[in-house]
Parts: C-alpha cells; structure tokens; sequence
C-alpha cells in the first residue's frame, strides 16, 4: 500500500479530485514545509484528515533508536510493515544537516566490508519508503532543516533505480523539499551501465565507492568490479563529470589494515585518480563480527592521506562521527 510520501504534487491533485483545489497545497505544505504526517495537518479537516491516514498509512515504524549524547547524531534501525529493517542516520553539523538513507533492504552486492553486503538482500525500497526516512530525519533535525541528503545507507541506489530516481525528484521538487542537485549524493559500487543512465535522467553528486586501487583487490572487496572492472568504472566517471552538479566527483575509500592501506596502494591510487578531478573520502573501517577485517590505525590513515594529498588529490579523512553508537 503506498505511503504519503509515494505521491507526487499531480498524484495528489487527482487523489484530492473531489475536494477544492487548493487542499493539494495545504497537503504539500504540511507534508515537506511542516514535516507533519497528514493526522497532523490541522488544515484540513478532520475527515479528510482521516481518509489520508487511512488510504496512505506510514510504512516505517521505529524498531531501534540510538542517538550520541550531544544529540547531534541518531541512527534508527526502522522495521518496514512487511518486518524487513532498513537503516537511516541524522547527522547535524554546524552548517548543515544530512540524513543518509536506504534504498534497498540489504544489498545484493556482497562487498566484504559490508556488514550489510555480507547479510544479503532481502528487498526494494518504494519511492514513498525512501522518502519517508527522509521526513523522519527531518521531523527530528527540525528545528533546523535538513539540507543535504546522501544515499549511502544499505542497498545499492542505481539498482532499484526507477523510486531512487522518483525519490530524488521529489526531494529536488520545489513541492517538497526543494533541494539543490548538489545536496544529493548518490553512493554507487560501480553499477556502470546505471551511472550512465543517472548522467541523462537526474545527475545529482555521485560518490563512487573505490576501496581498491586495481582490479585484483577489488574484485574481493567490491565483487560487481569483476562485472565492470576499473578501467570501464574509470571511464564511465569521466563520462559522468560534465553532468555532475559540481565539477569533481568523490571516490570513497575504506581504509582495511594490511588490505588496501599500503605505500604502494597509495601510490597506485593516485595513479588512477590523477587524471579526473575528485575528492578522495578516506573512511575508517567500522569492524564487525566474522569480517576477519581491521580498521587501520589513525597514523596509517594519516600518512596515506598525506601521500595522496602530496600528489595533488583533495583527500579527506572521514570523521568518525556516531563511532560509539555504530552508525
Ligand atoms: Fe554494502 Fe554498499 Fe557494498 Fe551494498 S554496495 S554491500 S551496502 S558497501
């Protein structure tokens, strides 16, 4: 059953037939502006109220909710009406405020990093199922708005492309939340084929998930890299740039002790990125159980940055923000 977020403005319009015109608005309003869920919009009245309610009831129920004490950072494991769980995170800075979002429950794609890759896939998201975490985040941020958006969460966004592309042209709608190209992030492993098609149809930022700097290790860490290896991924990016919101793209890097964290990693990393304008995102590794997997130390990650930014690649080393509540 589609939830309030699955609507668009139009789709609406012809829910709302019978009701005067511009109920469509006070729905809008409500539901982005105002963050409310439509039993909360006090506009209208209470049958219509009702009748919202009961034809486009919420999909996400909060099955786990774990915030750092300065409040700044929440996850939330939320349970889908069907019992899979999905995550999202909120997470408030000085000068803005991002939620990062699922797109699929689990993940097909098996990267050996992932606890997520490593438990499967269980399911697609609906378009109105991403969107909601997206007004859940923002109910809580409120009263800051959220404004920025990073699909980075469990799934692979470019394969349940059709609601990724609907939520994104939602959140881009001056309808709802009318955010920049720019403030939406797409995180891919490298579905090459998609990246192509994201370039034509709606080509917000894109992060590029690397963790490899040839193709022997990524084939383990990221195994569609054996589906579409460096060179093509590498070309599919360059292919992107001239669409991209902004004149670079980033490329996210886990930094694995003893894996991909080498001086010679270092070095063949920036031969690959040398020649496309990016930034290098390095990411300390959030170890779980059976990875077989460690974090490399903070001295490691700090030479390995210094090796890439002495090159001339912007690189910049994640925060490791909601650390103690495994976000
Ligand atoms: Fe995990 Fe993303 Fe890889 Fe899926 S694509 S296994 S969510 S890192």
């Amino acid at each position: 059953m589609p939830n309030p977020y699955e609507l668009t403005r139009d789709q609406f319009a012809e829910f709302l037939a019978d009701q005067p015109a511009f109920r469509v608005q006070q729905v809008m309003t409500g539901l982005y502006e105002h963050d409310l869920f439509p039993s909360e919009i006090s506009t209208l009245p209470a049958p219509l109220r009702a009748r919202l309610t009961d034809a486009l009831p919420l999909s996400l129920s909060v099955a786990h909710e774990v915030a750092t004490d300065d409040g700044d950072t929440v996850k939330w494991a939320f349970r889908l009406p069907d019992g899979a769980t999905i995550e999202t995170v909120l997470m408030k800075y000085r000068d803005r405020v991002t939620v990062c979002i699922s797109t699929q429950a689990g993940c097909a794609m098996a990267c050996s990093f992932c606890a997520t890759g490593q438990a499967g896939f269980t399911r697609q998201l609906t378009v109105g199922e991403v969107m909601e975490q997206v007004v859940r985040a923002a109910r809580t941020a409120a009263p800051r708005r959220l404004s920025h958006v990073v699909f980075m969460g469990m799934g692979e966004p470019l394969l349940n492309y059709e609601p990724v592309v609907g939520a994104m042209r939602l959140m881009l709608s001056d309808n709802a939340y009318g955010l920049s190209r720019r403030r939406v992030t797409l995180s891919t492993s490298g579905v090459v084929p998609m990246m192509d098609r994201l370039a034509n149809d709606l080509p917000v930022a894109l992060a590029v998930s690397l963790h490899a700097p040839n193709d022997a290790l990524r084939d383990e860490l990221v195994p569609i890299n054996k589906k579409y290896p460096l060179k093509e991924l590498m070309a599919a990016c360059m292919r992107y740039l001239p669409f991209a919101p902004r004149d670079f793209l980033t490329f996210e890097y886990c930094m694995l002790d003893g894996v991909n964290d080498s001086d010679q990693h270092a070095k063949e990393l920036i031969d690959l990125l040398k020649k496309i304008p990016c930034k290098l995102n390095l990411i300390p590794f959030n170890p779980f159980p059976g990875s077989g997997l460690h974090k490399s130390s903070p001295s490691r990650v700090q030479d390995f940055a210094k090796r890439l930014m002495d090159a001339g690649i912007i690189t910049t080393v994640r925060k490791t923000r909601g650390d103690d509540i495994a976000a």
